[in-house]
């Protein structure tokens, strides 16, 4: 994490957080604050850098579809090449609005389906 904005965002929700935590509607769920306990703002920004990751969906990088930015032709060929099927979810023409391992799996269905046609 390299962006000011970005670790202060992330210090900013942890500070929510706490607060939250140690509100009165909390107090009878918990005994005390187990972590980040009272940091320094450079701790803070340590501990930020070191326990936070990506929760990335990577998706669309051989999207199918009929335009010329298309790598994979609606029946999950890909184009230009022979004999080879593209089922996972770089074919997905868009990032979903929702979790992407079910669609995930559903392009899996779908491809055993396109395979066991093609027989
Ligand atoms: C941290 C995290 C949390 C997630 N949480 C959720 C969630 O809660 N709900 C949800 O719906 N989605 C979630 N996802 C997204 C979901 O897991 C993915 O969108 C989905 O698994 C993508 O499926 P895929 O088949 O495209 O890729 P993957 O599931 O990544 O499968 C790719 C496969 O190809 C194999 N592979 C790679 N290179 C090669 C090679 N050269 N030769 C042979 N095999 C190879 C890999 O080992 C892997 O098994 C999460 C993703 C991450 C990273």
């Amino acid at each position: 994490m390299a962006r000011d904005a970005d670790i202060n965002a992330m210090i900013a929700g942890i500070d929510l957080r706490r607060e939250l935590g140690a509100s009165d509607a909390f107090k009878d769920l918990h005994k005390s604050e187990v972590m980040p306990g009272n940091l320094s703002r450079s701790d803070m920004v340590k501990l930020v850098r070191q326990s936070t990751t990506t929760y990335c969906h990577p998706t669309r990088t051989c999207k199918m579809g009929i335009d010329d930015e298309s790598v994979v032709a609606p029946e999950l060929r890909v184009y230009g090449i022979e004999n080879i099927r593209i089922a996972d979810a770089s074919i997905m023409p868009n990032v979903t609005s929702g979790n992407t391992n079910a669609p995930s799996v559903m392009i899996g269905e779908k491809s055993a389906e396109l395979l066991q046609q093609a027989r």
